[in-house]
């Protein structure tokens, strides 16, 4: 499947932007529209939480702020770039493919290691 250049380029930009060891960035679109994007980072808890972080992971960085409307029946391109700069394998968590299924979301694409674009389409009708 083939992603518009310009969701890819901004994909990429977002990743760049991650403090993580995994650099992974999303663009919602629609039609041609890019609505959102984002990228992984760590969010502070309340100070008197047990767990100090919690990530928030590039897919749901990226459909925050958004409406269900316009969530719903747009794509996601998730990228990810690895240390060396290289292209990795950005295939989505089963929790953000869970929230991308339920906010809308009709199709998954995520760059992989030779550089293609893999599609997973979902499946629940809305
Ligand atoms: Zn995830």
């Amino acid at each position: 499947m083939t992603i518009p250049n310009k969701v890819k380029k901004i994909a990429i930009k977002e990743a760049m932007k991650s403090q993580h060891r995994f650099k992974l960035g999303a663009v919602i679109y629609k039609k041609g529209n890019i609505l959102n994007s984002g990228f992984n980072h760590a969010n502070k808890t309340h100070p008197k939480s047990n767990v100090p972080f919690r990530t928030i992971h590039a897919e749901l960085s990226s459909c925050l702020g958004l409406t269900r409307m316009q969530l719903k029946d747009a794509s996601i391109y998730v990228h990810r770039v690895r240390r060396d700069g290289k292209v990795g394998l950005a295939k989505p968590c089963r929790y953000c493919q869970a929230l991308l299924d339920e906010v809308g979301i009709t199709d998954i694409n995520y760059s992989s290691y030779s550089d293609n674009v893999l599609t997973q389409p979902l499946q629940t009708k809305h």
